[in-house]
Order: C-alpha cells, then structure tokens, then sequence
C-alpha cells in the first residue's frame, strides 16, 4: 500500500497525509467486548469526538452493530449526536449538567450523570418543578478525587430520603484509576467501595468498568460496560498483547528528498547531524496534525518494511527522516510513507512520544483526508 502515489480517496493535491479508519473493526471491536461480558451490556464513550476519530461516523456505525448507549462528555457532544442515533439509544452525559442547562438536558431527553450534591438537587428540583420523573446516573467517588459523590456526601445523602426525589436512578457508576493495571491493588478497594455505595443508594443497574476493567474479570462488570479506548484498537492492558483489532492507518506524504554530507545538521536548532552521508526525506505530518513534538529524534516511519527514524526536531508542518537505508529514488514526491499502521500501531506512537495512545487519537488534527472504512453489511 505504502508507495502509491494515489490511495483511493487520496488524490494529490489534497491532504498531507491520509488517516484512515475502519468503522468495521470499531464494530467487531464493540461485538467482541459485548460477547467479552456476557450478561452486562456494552456501552460505548465517544467523548472528544469519539477519541478525535469523528463521532458523527463511528455513533451510527455503532448503532448498525447493536450499541445502544452512548456516553459523551458535554451536552453539546450528545446533541450533535442524537439525530444520527435511533430513538431507542440513550445518550448520557459524564460530566453532568452544568448549573442553568438541567432544563435543556431534559427537554432534549439527554440523560446526565450527577457528580455531587449540587447536581443533584438542581436535577431534583427541575423532576419536582416539572411534576415528572426525570431520569439520571449517579456516580460516587470510589478512590480517585475527580468525580462523583463523595463518601461523605454520600452518607449524607442516603439519610437524606427527600434527596432523590424526582430522580429516577438509572444507573449508579464509579470510575477506576488503576485499571490498565491488572495487579494495582487500588483495583480491588475501589471495587469494595463501589460495592458499599450501591447499598446506600435505590436499586439500579450498576457500571464500574472503562475499556482496561473489562479485562479484569467479570466482578467488575456489573450491568454495563463502559468502553472507550478499546472500541478505537488501544492496548486495554499495558504490557500485554492487544486483543483489539487496529482501527486506524495513517499515510503522510513525501515532499522532498535529498542527499546530506557527513555531519550535517538537519532541521531547528540542529537537532540531529548525520553520522555519514545521508538520504533525508521531508514529509508532509508535523505538529499542527498532532504528530507530537516529543517524537523529535525518537518517532519513526516505515515503508515497504524498513524503519525510516525521525531526524530532528517535529516542525508545524512538517517531519525529516533518515532514509539512509533505502535505495536512492524509493522515496519520491508524492510517495506515502507510514505512520500510524501494521508496522507502528497508536501505541507504539505513544510509547515513542512519552505517552499514551488516547492522547495520540485525541491530537490527530484536522488536516488530514480522512477516508471511511464501511462496516460490512451484518446478516
Ligand atoms: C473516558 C471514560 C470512559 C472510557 O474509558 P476508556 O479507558 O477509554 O475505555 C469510561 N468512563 C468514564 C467515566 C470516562 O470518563
């Protein structure tokens, strides 16, 4: 594939570079977490744009396979998406609303998750204020400070019975901190204290795990799973083989080549000198598309099988690579090299660049072409 000049919906002159993505296996990736825990449903996160991979594609996607609850971060992440979702789907927003939009959560029928007393009893107002029901998750705090009721709260709470009024519990969640961590021993206290919350709450459905926690065993699914990462191809567990199938490639361009002596430098600030007579290939990726300024001298392309290593620093627009190590006229104008594929998966690209693949997924910026990957038709 690397080396054609001219990928199907690629043609020169457009993009610098080429991101594809396989709506397919973010599908297969869903059904297999789905058969992964049984009797919990699976839901699917597509917060920050479904990871920077395009909501509005991967939603209905989604949907076509079975998915029918969605978590976004904003009300406006959930609006966008509910016309392209069918009427059965729910849409819930993790961070809840925020004072003054309670009211258009609930006209628009977009279900909040309630963080702490205070959104809390807004939501119980607006229930009592509109003489209905209206429906909610509630997330507590098992151990990592950032969302969620505290256990003081909490307690606070479960004596209070006027509280909830108005609010009918639709799922009770908590979050993990360690869960890429299969042996973090924080795995198993949260899952105590989630199990201790539950008591001091009404009756529903439970949700504890993200994409990693999924793969801790079945005492942390509960009723609904709640993956992001995973459905995207990320590694659910550092360390060990990922049973994801890859969902993105990503194809930059070839400007220019060129021939360096020995010791010359290349790039800003002279980041890198050749040790020997060069072959140093510019190519169209910089940082503005996300291609992170710590790959400098430690990120990497590959085409046709041999790994051409950056050299020097990651410009706005633009990367080098050393190309030493292919024969002179392979890399031309116009030749697709790879970043993102069989070769180099999102991981691989975080661990070179000092991070992890979500930030890698989230940063893709939005100058490429990006081409769709249809799933198959399901029977
Ligand atoms: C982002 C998020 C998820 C999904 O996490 P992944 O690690 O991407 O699977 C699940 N739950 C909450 C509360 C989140 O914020």
């Amino acid at each position: 594939m690397s080396g054609t000049a001219t990928a199907a919906g690629f043609p020169p002159g457009s993009a610098g570079a080429l991101l594809s993505i396989d709506l397919g296996a973010i599908a297969e990736n869903w059904r297999s977490l789905q058969a992964a825990v049984g009797k919990a449903a699976c839901a699917a996160v597509l917060k920050a744009d479904a990871y920077g991979l395009g909501a509005a594609r991967v939603a209905p996607a989604l949907a076509a396979a079975g998915c029918r609850r969605f978590f976004v971060a904003h009300l406006d992440e959930a609006l966008a998406l509910k016309p392209l979702l069918p009427a059965s789907a729910t849409l819930t927003v993790l961070h809840g609303p925020t004072p003054g939009a309670e009211a258009e959560f609930a006209a628009r029928g977009i279900q909040p998750v309630l963080n702490g007393r205070a959104q809390v009893d807004a939501w119980s107002a607006l229930a009592r204020r509109l003489d209905r029901e209206l429906p909610a998750f509630v997330q507590v705090d098992s151990g990592m400070a950032r969302l969620g009721l505290s256990p003081t709260e909490l307690r606070a709470l479960a004596a209070d019975p006027r509280a909830l009024a108005g609010i009918r519990v639709a799922g009770v969640m908590s979050h993990l901190a360690c869960a890429d961590d299969p042996g973090h021993p924080a795995n198993r206290e949260q899952l105590e204290r989630f199990r201790a919350a539950r008591r001091l709450l009404p009756p529903a459905p439970a949700s504890f795990a993200n994409s990693s926690a999924i793969f801790l065993g079945e005492d942390f699914h509960f009723d609904l799973v709640r993956p992001g990462a995973a459905l995207y191809g990320l590694a659910p567990q550092a360390g060990m083989p990922n049973p994801m199938r890859p969902v993105v490639s990503l194809q930059a361009r070839v400007i220019q080549c060129r021939e360096i002596e020995a010791g010359a430098p290349v790039g800003y600030g002279f980041a890198w000198r050749s040790a020997q007579p060069s072959r140093i290939a510019t190519v169209s990726v910089g940082y503005a598309d996300g291609w992170l300024r710590s790959l400098c001298n430690r990120g990497a392309a590959w085409f046709d099988g041999t790994l051409l290593p950056l050299a020097g620093r990651v410009s706005m627009d633009t990367i080098t690579l050393d190309a030493s190590a292919l024969p002179e006229g392979a890399l031309r104008p116009g030749t697709l090299v790879e970043l993102i594929g069989k070769h180099q998966d999102v991981d691989a690209v975080a661990a070179r660049a000092g991070t992890i693949g979500y930030e890698i997924l989230t940063s893709l910026g939005a100058r490429y072409a990006r081409r769709y990957l249809e799933a198959p038709a399901t029977a």
